[in-house]
């Protein structure tokens, strides 16, 4: 008899086995504690590449209403929105040279945004600027950082080159004291803490990291002295030097091709190969502005998200590889194809994602000349366990008869000598090793962050979370933390567009800090009660992995799934499992209400 699985191209069994095999192969007992913490003798690669050494100058210890720490999109968005609402002194403190957060630090050849531009750069009818492109490069990104922080005069108080160091609460002033490591000890009515989720590099812990006696550098602090070029590629000084990749996740799609076609010989080791689409960018059309009415932004940021959260939408205005996935769903369903109405709906979705995975499988093979490169470099794991990645050149670099895939079977490097990367047995002699191993993603916030934040009992934040589990309300306000706002997905909003979730999160800032402003109030803190409904909320609706069921225990381990190890106790740092958009609604159904439910104001 005729089952619904007869027509379909491949078989589903066969590929769940597969698919578990190859996690398997990777899972590892260490999970977070594989990876060295970018600091005692390995700090310098932290050090930042793209400025000199900041100019002394005298330690500050005035105060302002509002600091935010961190000038990427988040405390931009939190400082444009601050501004909206007519608050006075906005200080934005920041550890790199210049405003931009990720898109300072990242510039390595290649960067770009993987989100269509006209729904990543925040903030475009505000500040009257369109993209050149669909999907935009580093540096106009990082232009568009300083447009928003000119357009909303956020260069006027900001501190850059300037570290926090320890944010702590004084209870009888009602202000924090916020210390730097260049003696700073301002003040501050509020905090926003916009530190960015994947802020600090990471570097394997590979056996002889430190012995390698040639050049070596993380993706994230670039060496252009050493490589020559810049973000728009031309290595011009690699000519002649070999070099090694670690790693093949979203940053090596992008600097790969250009260090391919820089280096004497390139050699790409990689662990877990990612899943490669077509990147299909294009100019902006020249007529696009014309046909926009105001509103145009935010329309076409929450049609994204409405696909992407399985909302079909009548039209689809981004239209690229991210909703792919979805619309495929829905084709699926429309068609009747592979027996659609006879399923349940979690098996027509997994259905199109192996339709899709197929698809990108095959597109290896069609874009890679050796078989033996092209099936290591298949992803054998389900669309999003991993970041997907979308690139045109990234594959048929492996044409190039100057670079070499190294693939570990999913072990990883085994180990790094004086000169040389070793797998397998086989050093490989190198001159030059670009680390693109990513950032911390599950140590503690206030690792990651950088910086202690001491509450009114005298306890750190990661000390209230180690002991109880993350405790907040909305992500945002934790009890004994007083006026201290965090911007993040912790226990808030998973979203693809990491800056609609930003500016979601910065609104709410706003809105709070405009209330106690209008009302003459000096705190707002979560109630205990309120911080302890909310947290059990999350745990309650807790989807499994980031993004409500995305990077589950199924797959492959990455920083999406804590490197596919089962959490020690309640999932109380995932994300709202009812999803962004319902977590956006209730957001604003909140401040409609007006009454700031679950803060005390004193
Ligand atoms: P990732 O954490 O995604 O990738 C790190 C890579 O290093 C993985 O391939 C990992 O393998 C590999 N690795 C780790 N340890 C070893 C080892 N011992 N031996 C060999 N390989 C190893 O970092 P990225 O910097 O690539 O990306 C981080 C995030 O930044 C992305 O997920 C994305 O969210 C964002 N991003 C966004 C871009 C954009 O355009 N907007 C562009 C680039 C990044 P394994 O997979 O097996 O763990």
């Amino acid at each position: 008899m005729a089952g619904p699985d007869d027509d379909l191209p491949f078989d589903p069994d066969a590929l769940r086995a597969r698919y578990r095999a190859e996690r398997d192969k990777r899972l590892r007992a260490d999970g977070n504690d594989q990876y060295l913490e970018v600091a005692g003798g390995l700090a310098r690669f932290a050090q930042d590449r793209y400025a000199a050494a900041p100019a002394p100058r005298a330690p500050l210890t005035d105060e302002v209403d509002v600091l935010l720490v961190g000038g990427g999109f988040g405390g931009l968005l939190a400082g444009a929105r601050l501004r909206q609402a007519g608050v006075g002194r906005v200080r934005i403190v920041e550890k790199g040279a210049q405003v931009g957060g990720t898109w300072y630090w990242n510039q390595y050849p290649g960067a770009q945004c993987d989100i269509e531009s006209y729904i990543y750069l925040p903030l475009l009818e505000e500040t009257g600027y369109v993209p050149t492109e669909k999907y935009a490069r580093a540096r106009e990104i990082l232009a568009h950082a300083h447009r928003i922080a000119d357009h909303f005069d956020l260069h006027r108080d900001a501190v850059l080159q300037t570290e926090v160091t320890e944010l702590v609460w004084d209870d009888a002033a009602a202000r924090w004291t916020v210390r730097t490591n260049r003696g700073d000890a301002m003040r501050a009515k509020y905090v926003a803490m916009a530190t960015g989720p994947l802020h600090r590099p990471k570097l394997p812990g590979v056996p002889g990291i430190d012995e390698f006696e040639g050049h070596a550098f993380h993706t994230s602090r670039w060496d252009y002295e050493y490589t020559g070029g810049g973000p728009e590629g031309g290595l011009d000084r690699l000519g002649s030097r070999r070099v090694a990749v670690i790693g093949t996740g979203a940053t090596a799609v992008q600097c790969v091709p250009h260090l391919g076609a820089a280096a004497e010989h390139l050699y790409v080791f990689q662990r877990t190969p990612s899943s490669v689409d077509e990147r299909g960018n294009a100019p902006t059309p020249q007529d696009f502005a014309a046909h926009l009415a105001p509103g145009w932004h935010k329309a076409r940021v929450e049609n994204f998200n409405a696909i992407l959260s399985g909302l079909p939408q009548e039209t689809d205005l981004v239209d690229d590889g991210w909703t792919d996935i979805v619309n495929r769903m829905v084709a699926i369903y429309r068609e009747g194809r592979h027996g659609a109405l006879e399923r349940p709906f979690a098996e027509v979705l997994e259905l199109a994602n192996m339709e899709k995975m197929e698809e990108l499988r095959a597109r290896v093979d069609a874009l890679v000349e050796d078989p033996a490169t092209a099936e290591a470099l298949k992803p054998w794991y389900a669309m999003f366990c991993k970041r997907p990645c979308f690139n045109d050149e990234y594959l048929p670099t492996f044409n190039r008869p100057n670079v070499t895939l190294v693939d570990t079977a999913g072990k990883g490097v085994e180990r790094i000598t004086r000169t040389g990367v070793v797998v397998d047995g086989t050093e490989y002699p190198v001159d030059c090793i670009v680390f693109a191993t990513g950032f911390e993603v599950g140590t503690d916030y206030e690792r990651r962050a950088g910086f202690r934040v001491v509450g009114r009992d005298g306890r750190t934040l990661t000390e209230k979370w180690a002991a109880d589990g993350m405790r907040t309300l909305h992500g945002m306000h934790s009890h004994g933390y007083p006026n201290l706002f965090v911007m993040g997905m912790n226990q808030g909003a998973w979203t693809a567009n990491y800056t609609q979730l930003l500016d979601e999160a910065a609104t709410q800032v706003a809105y709070v800090v405009d209330h106690l402003e209008s009302h003459g109030l000096q705190t707002v803190e979560a109630t205990r009660e309120a911080e302890e409904d909310w947290s059990r909320t999350i745990v309650e609706h807790a989807a499994g992995g980031i993004g409500g069921g995305i990077g589950g225990s199924d797959c492959t381990p990455g920083y999406y799934n804590n490197e596919g190890r089962e959490l020690d106790g309640p999932p109380w740092a995932a994300p709202y499992g009812g999803g962004s958009i319902a977590f956006f609604s209730m957001m604003q159904a909140w401040r409609d209400a007006g009454d700031l439910a679950g803060l005390a104001l004193g």
